[in-house]
């Protein structure tokens, strides 16, 4: 495979046209979205939208633009997430800070948003815990569309809280504090109306783990032991000191978890168990009432 050097040496063939088949030939064995990978590493260069490419491809980006344009096809072409290379990720409509500290937010969690914002309020005070928070996604996208909701979220990772403290600045969400913490180690409060957690669920050694962008991501945010199921156990287990009467508990879990989900909650005590499929159709989120 020849590398992708005709780009920032000849003059002739910057133009946005010229740049774009290069690049997404040069990406189409190793990714299976190479055209859409194409564009928006190059929109990322250029500081512009994809309708920019669209409405000026004779456009000719810079040689600074067509050589980190090149770097991060490259780096691309080697497996690397696009949403490392651009440093973002779009969730629920806002544009997530993301770093290699962080879990590439996924559309499957959504669900998880949609649940929550059915069941708080949007005329008075609530309290909401999101445990592993990560880039902060889950619960910065609930304090912001829930302004009177009083948010917490934690995580392990000094990192992760990092970035999820930046992305809480870019939206200014004022209702949302962030707490190193492994699951409730360090929480003290028993009053949360909702506790919600996009928790490690994959189990130790599933192939998966060797496909992908998954492999660029942080292991400890996305396996667990217990074939997956141990983080969501401990969770389950913790969660029931922290409610107020009546809290719900919302955990995320794999498409092929929902037996196991359900038993674990059963099992410790909690009342109107259910789990609700994601868009493609999985079971995805489990819930429970603890009384
Ligand atoms: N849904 C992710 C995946 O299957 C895993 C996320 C997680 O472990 N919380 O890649």
């Amino acid at each position: 495979m020849p590398k992708y050097s005709a780009v920032a040496n000849s003059p002739r063939q910057r133009s946005i046209r010229d740049l774009l088949p290069i690049a997404i030939e040069r990406l189409k064995e190793s990714s299976d979205s190479a055209e859409l990978d194409a564009e928006v590493l190059l929109c990322h260069c250029l500081h512009k939208n994809r309708s920019f490419l669209r409405a000026w491809p004779e456009h000719q980006p810079s040689p600074e633009q067509c050589a980190q344009f090149q770097r991060l096809i490259e780096q691309r072409s080697e497996g690397q997430p696009v949403a490392y290379l651009t440093g973002q990720r779009e969730f629920w409509s806002r544009n997530f800070k993301v770093s290699r500290d962080v879990l590439i937010p996924r559309p499957d969690t959504e669900l998880l948003i949609e649940l929550s914002l059915a069941l708080l309020p949007t005329d008075r005070p609530c309290k909401v815990i999101d445990l592993g928070t990560g880039s902060g996604v889950i619960a910065i996208t609930l304090a912001a569309e829930r302004p009177l909701a009083d948010v917490s979220a934690t995580d392990l990772s000094a990192a992760a809280l990092n970035i999820a403290r930046d992305n809480a600045k870019q939206f200014n969400t004022n209702n949302v504090r962030l707490i190193q913490s492994h699951w409730f180690d360090r929480i003290e409060e028993t009053d949360f109306d909702l506790i919600i957690s996009n928790p490690p669920y994959i189990a130790h050694g599933d192939p998966h783990l060797q496909q992908g962008d998954v492999r660029f991501e942080p292991g400890n945010a996305l396996s667990s032991a217990e074939n997956g199921l141990q983080d969501i156990r401990m969770l389950a287990e913790q969660a029931r000191d922290h409610f107020k009467a009546h809290g719900r508990l919302l955990i995320e879990h794999g498409y092929n978890q929902q037996t196991e989900a359900q038993g674990i909650f059963k099992h410790l005590g909690y009342r109107q168990v259910c789990t609700h499929l994601d868009l493609s159709g999985n079971p995805r989120v489990t819930s429970g009432i603890w009384e």
